[in-house]
């Protein structure tokens, strides 16, 4: 295959080995040449001062005038790269083509097709490293893929508001089967299994349904207007979804099987958290970054006390760790009331930090502390056990670890304080065990994790599937798609091949 400077050249050239299957002049009458000639369009936001004061959507997506121009940078390739980089598959140059015919319709079919939720995954995949990153001017300045996806999606479900889209009412045709968990990996599985005939339940062991989606991912980056809208379209379409069911508690495995489910869906993700183990961090006002956001996000404890959970936060909050559910938290904390400071205390540098680039620079934007190279050593707490300081060491990188990252080693005699009266521990999670002791003979990791067959997402139990983060740890929300889309095909053929 050539590789992207070859073929960035060809597009340029206009050569027609280069694989470019778009006719030269295309619906909007431009040519090839023409399209390379355009820059990537940025995306409008709230400001920094404005958005640090409220909880609604920093970015404020495109407006037609320019989908329609970014759409028009899309070379629309014959071998289209984009499609390598996405874990779902979704046909990239046929739902950019689309929005050039004016066909937002057909745009959001073909995104519908291969995703269950586009308008979330045009929000918060991190298309850098995905589809973004393999799309053939990736070098120069790649075609805006996320940014294109979100206002398709939502241009849609804002239509479909107004007139409800006809209902795809698929007839059960096929045995019953289980799915535990609403988040990604679980709506997926069941969307597509529906599609194919089988009656679907969804048990979910939160109130709502989402996952991570509705108590991880703040409403600033996914307000839930659109969250709940794109949830709507999978529900409606005839899939059983019963909250408030704990998996592995309130019905085992056994109960599942008695009640004539033929297949089984694992998708309880990773919301285990981590602790670090310092003296003092089971001092009052220590957190774990998922019991916070889960108060702040799904119990809509920003909105106290027009909604009924309240969460306890100080003046000076420290987040640990710098993942993208450590700037959730330092963000969502800058937006809380009574909140002067909102630190992030890494070990390693801001090169190092796994968060996706645009999420550190919101960060720092709207004035998140970080504090890099600084390792927490003790929480400091008052005689009532309640924290009042954070201290720390200062850390130098060192040689490089298993995971090929520079190893943070301590200076010594660098020790110092940072006064803090919240304390938020994003320093990773594991799948949380419940689920899987209720399933005997599954195959866990040192790690947690439920192993399965990466073709069929079966685990070693047979007739039970697995996938999404308590496959593989934290990881992404597309990722969870793409594995329900391969459990689904899974659990099917499984079935397929006991019916004979
Ligand atoms: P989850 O989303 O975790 O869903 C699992 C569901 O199973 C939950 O609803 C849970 O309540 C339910 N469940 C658990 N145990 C049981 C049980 N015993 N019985 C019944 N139900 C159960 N990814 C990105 O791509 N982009 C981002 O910007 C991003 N930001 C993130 C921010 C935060 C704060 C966090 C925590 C994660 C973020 N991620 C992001 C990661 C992403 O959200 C996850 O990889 C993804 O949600 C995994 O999907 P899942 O379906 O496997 O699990
Ligand atoms: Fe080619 Fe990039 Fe368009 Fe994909 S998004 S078809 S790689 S130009």
């Amino acid at each position: 295959m050539a590789d992207d400077k070859e073929n960035l050249q060809e597009a340029e050239t206009g050569d027609e080995e280069s694989g470019a299957k778009q006719p030269v002049v295309g619906p909007d009458g431009l040519t090839r040449k023409d399209r390379m000639k355009i820059k990537r369009h940025g995306m409008p936001e709230q400001t920094p001062e404005d958005r640090v004061r409220n909880f609604s959507s920093v970015v404020l997506g495109y407006d037609d005038e320019t989908a329609y121009a970014e759409a028009q940078r899309c070379l629309n390739c014959k071998i289209p790269r984009c499609i390598d980089g996405c874990p779902a598959e979704i046909d990239i140059p046929g739902f950019i083509y689309a929005v050039l015919e004016n066909d937002l319709e057909k745009s959001y079919r073909i995104l519908k097709a291969a995703n269950a939720l586009p308008a979330v995954c045009g929000r918060v995949c991190p298309q850098e490293a995905q589809c973004e990153l393999t799309c053939v001017l990736a070098k120069k300045s790649p075609v805006a893929i996320g940014r294109l996806e979100q206002y398709v999606a939502e241009k849609m479900l804002d239509h479909y508001e107004k007139e409800p889209p006809e209902i795809e009412h698929v007839p059960i045709t096929k045995e019953k089967v289980a799915v535990i968990g609403a988040g990604p990996a679980g709506v997926t599985v069941a969307m597509d299994l529906k599609r194919m005939g089988y009656d679907v339940t969804i048990f979910e062991a939160l109130h709502k349904p989402g996952g991570v989606l509705n108590y991880g991912i703040p409403p600033f980056r996914l307000p839930r207007r659109i969250l709940n809208a794109e949830l709507n379209t999978v529900a409606g379409m005839g899939i059983h979804v019963r909250c408030n069911i704990v998996f592995g508690k309130t019905l085992t495995y056994d109960d599942v099987m008695a009640q004539d489910f033929k297949a089984v869906f694992l998708g309880t993700g990773a919301g285990l958290p981590s602790f670090m183990g310092i003296p003092g961090e089971n001092s009052n006002g220590v957190y774990s970054a998922n019991e916070y956001l889960t108060r702040v996000n799904l119990m809509e404890a920003w909105d106290f006390p027009n909604a009924d959970t309240p969460v306890f936060v100080g003046k000076h909050v420290c987040t640990v760790g710098a993942g993208n559910t450590a700037m959730d938290s330092a963000r969502v904390s800058l937006r809380m009331p009574g909140v002067e400071n909102s630190y992030i205390v890494y070990r390693r540098t801001k090169d190092e930090a796994p968060a996706r680039r645009e999420e550190l620079h919101h960060a720092e934007e709207e004035g998140v502390i970080f504090k890099f190279l600084t390792q927490p050593i003790e929480v400091i707490h008052d005689d009532k056990n309640w924290i009042t300081a954070l201290k720390c060491i200062r850390m130098e990188l060192g040689e490089p670890d298993e995971s090929g990252r520079r190893r943070p080693v301590p200076v010594p005699d660098t020790e110092f304080t940072i006064p803090c009266d919240t304390l938020l521990m994003a320093i990773g999670q594991r799948p949380n065990p419940i689920a899987m002791r209720s399933i005997p003979g599954l195959g866990i990791t040192r790690w947690g994790t439920v192993t399965v067959d990466e073709e069929t997402m079966m685990t070693e139990v047979p007739g039970v599937f697995a996938g999404g983060d308590v496959t593989v740890g934290a990881s992404t929300v597309i990722m969870a798609v793409g594995h329900g889309k391969k459990a689904a095909r899974g659990i099917d053929a499984y079935l397929s091949g006991l019916r004979g």
